[in-house]
């Protein structure tokens, strides 16, 4: 008797112990298992026509045995070697209960939602059997082995006894379930009827691809016997008949108009191992020189691991009925990345190995329009259901915003317009064409402001600037938005045809400038003059100022329109203070090396606090003058939520002072 590894050991406690209410999907996943062991052995088929497989009779069979309370589903697939057995079956290595495991890692205690959160694949048989005995036959292999466990104690795997797969040709694999006693919160006896069992294929299973066959009793007439009676009865008998459970068609084969959009849920759900359903389903179908059948998902919910290094981007990729594989990753681009679904073309060559994907021109095709009909459902939703959007961009908007910064802004053009920023004006979330089609005349910028919380932005005092002069301001408070403005620059908008919706959308191309920026300011003119006027007035005050500060700043200024704020601290040049801030909390970040924003102190010289400046400058007290300077710094440096340089020389200056 071998052990289950250990977080296999938790996985099938919790199954055993299971009060979760679907019980039933044990069936789809084992026939879900069925399906990729006959999908494994029709590539085999394919890559080595030597191996004479018959691929009309690939099939997936269920039976019952009522007296015996087994279930079995059998394939006549790839089947498993002694050693595949012992790997497959004893450990969780594989996708769902991957899952399951990393899931599980920080989430301590039983959590029986988890079983419907994911795929939880072969284990899942625990919650209905008390035994389960798997026979396989690997192809090829010169003899079937025996897996069998009763989940608790570990696993045993023997050579196959007599008459059990013992022929060549009888490569496959079958599972015996030996079920529960059934009771009143678990009726295990519906899975023991011809009834149960065809139920569950149809709601489960109908589009898996492979036959799912059960033999099935039926009644027919009895021929009229010749000499029949006058008053000659019909009579009936029951004779058995292998019947093809499920509809076979692939569900991404059909039109979207003949699916019910819960068929797509189920089949969705099961595929991907989500246990909501999709925010969005997208199928579509091209004739011609290179056809395709392809059907999209666009998830409600973001995946746990979608930053992860291990999330594996990627569509299923089937040719005539084979799959190819399971993620190829060329069929969607990164920033679509949660993307799910499935692309079926004859035209792709089976052979098609991971190096050739890429210069494949019909992948290429196929990968365009997928694009494409991914932007316009996101389009759609972003116009049409503005709630989920807002929601779907929660979940992956940063990709999208990596999108744009990774291609050095040349994806801007696509991408741009699905975005959304939080208005400070609004108090809601806009596009970029919102804010613009709101500017009030004159303003040729789109302002935007970055920190880490949208409270302190608000507070900041070059926003409040900004509001109280009548220009809305995007408050961003993800890494990555200021990168990429950065290489973005500007927004630009096509001019488009005026059409029954929206005004004919005017060409527009408007600058998107931070408004921590020192280039920056909200005046009137009559701050402005008020400002100038301080400027050429006190021109050597800003000099001493600026040398006691020393290389904490580049220089020293007067700034209209700063509101009650005494002094800010702006940024000159290519680096912002917030993206300071980014960098240096950055995984590899490098405080010596890491790029600077250039500080430029800003003074409002309508505040009292700047008259104090100007006195201790006529008294010639330069002391006094470094003091309230560096006072004043340290301040502006809090309010911009940035750490002061040296708290304790902070606090005792502030003491001095007092
Ligand atoms: P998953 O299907 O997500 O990989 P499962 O727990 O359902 O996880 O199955 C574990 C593994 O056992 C599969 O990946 C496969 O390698 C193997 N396996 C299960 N059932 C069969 C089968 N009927 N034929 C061949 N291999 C199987
Ligand atoms: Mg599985």
């Amino acid at each position: 008797m071998k052990q289950f590894k250990t977080e296999s050991k938790k996985l099938l406690d919790l199954m055993i112990n299971s009060i979760y209410t679907n019980k039933e999907i044990f069936l789809r996943e084992l026939i879900s298992n069925a399906s990729d062991a006959l999908d494994k052995l029709s590539f085999e088929a394919i890559k080595n026509p030597d191996l004479g497989v018959d691929q009309s009779t690939l099939a997936i069979r269920l039976s019952f045995d009522k007296e015996a309370r087994s279930v079995t589903v059998s394939d006549n697939g790839i089947g498993m070697t002694k050693a595949e057995l012992d790997e497959n079956l004893g450990t969780i290595a594989h996708s769902g209960s991957e899952q399951f495991r990393e899931a599980n890692a920080d989430r301590q205690g039983e959590d029986i939602d988890i079983i419907g959160q994911f795929g939880v694949g072969f284990y899942s048989s625990f919650m209905v059997a008390t035994k389960v005995r798997v026979v396989s036959r690997a192809l090829g292999a010169d003899e079937a082995f025996v897996w069998e466990s009763d989940g608790v104690r570990g696993y045993s795997i023997e050579p196959a006894g007599e008459g059990e797969r013992s022929g060549a040709e009888e490569h496959g694999t079958d599972v015996i379930l030996f079920l529960r006693e059934s009771s009143e919160s678990d009726d295990t006896d519906q899975y023991l009827s011809e009834g149960g069992l065809r139920d569950l294929v149809t709601r489960y299973s109908n589009y898996v691809r492979h036959p799912i066959q059960m033999m099935v009793t039926k009644s027919r007439q009895k021929p009229k016997p010749e000499d029949a009676p006058d008053d000659y009865k019909p009579e009936y008998e029951d004779y058995q008949e292998l019947d093809t459970l499920n509809s076979m068609t692939p569900i991404w084969k059909k039109r979207q108009s003949e699916v019910k959009q819960e068929d797509y849920n189920e089949f969705y759900q099961s595929t991907f191992h989500d246990w909501s359903d999709p925010a969005r389903t997208v199928s579509f179908h091209a004739e011609g020189a290179l056809s395709y059948d392809a059907l999209l998902f666009i998830p409600s919910r973001r995946p746990f691991d979608l930053y992860s290094k291990d999330y594996e981007k990627g569509l299923a990729l089937y040719s005539s009925n084979v799959l190819i594989q399971e993620k190829c990753a060329d069929l969607v681009p990164d920033y679509y990345n949660f993307v799910h679904g499935v692309v079926d073309s004859p035209d792709v060559s089976l052979n098609i190995s991971r190096e050739t994907l890429q210069q494949n021109s019909q992948l290429r095709a196929i990968a365009r329009r997928v694009e494409k009909k991914i932007h316009s459902e996101l389009e759609d939703m972003r116009d049409n259901d503005r709630e989920s959007y807002e929601t779907f961009f929660e979940n992956f908007g940063r990709g999208i915003k990596f999108g744009i910064y990774n291609s050095y802004g040349m994806k801007a053009a696509d991408l741009a317009d699905l975005l959304l920023f939080w208005s400070a004006q609004e108090g809601k979330q806009v596009t970029f064409a919102e804010y613009a089609d709101a500017m009030p005349e004159g303003q040729d910028k789109i302002y935007f402001a970055a920190g880490d919380s949208r409270e302190r932005l608000e507070q900041v005092p070059a926003v409040r600037s900004a509001l109280d002069h009548g220009f809305d301001v995007l408050l961003c408070t993800q890494d990555v938005d200021e990168f990429m403005f950065q290489v973005m620059r500007s927004w630009h908008q096509d001019g488009t045809e005026g059409d029954s919706e929206h005004e004919g959308a005017k060409e527009r191309d408007l600058e998107l400038a931070n408004v921590a920026n020192a280039d920056l300011d909200f005046a009137t003119d009559d701050e402005k003059a008020e400002a100038e006027k301080a400027t050429s007035e006190h021109q050597e005050l800003f000099d001493d100022l600026k040398e006691s500060l020393g290389d904490k700043v580049t220089s020293v200024r007067v700034a209209a329109g700063l509101g009650d704020a005494p002094a800010t601290i702006a940024s000159e040049g290519p680096v912002s203070l917030e993206m300071e801030r980014v960098i240096s909390q950055g995984p590899d970040a490098d405080a010596a090396s890491a790029p600077k924003a250039q500080r430029v102190l800003q003074l409002n010289a309508t505040h009292p606090v700047f008259a104090k400046l100007v006195a201790a400058k006529e008294a010639g007290d330069k002391d006094r003058l470094a003091l309230l300077g560096s006072i004043l710094y340290d301040q502006a440096l809090l309010v911009e939520g940035l750490p002061v340089d040296d708290p304790v020389e902070f606090a005792r200056n502030v003491a001095k002072l007092m």
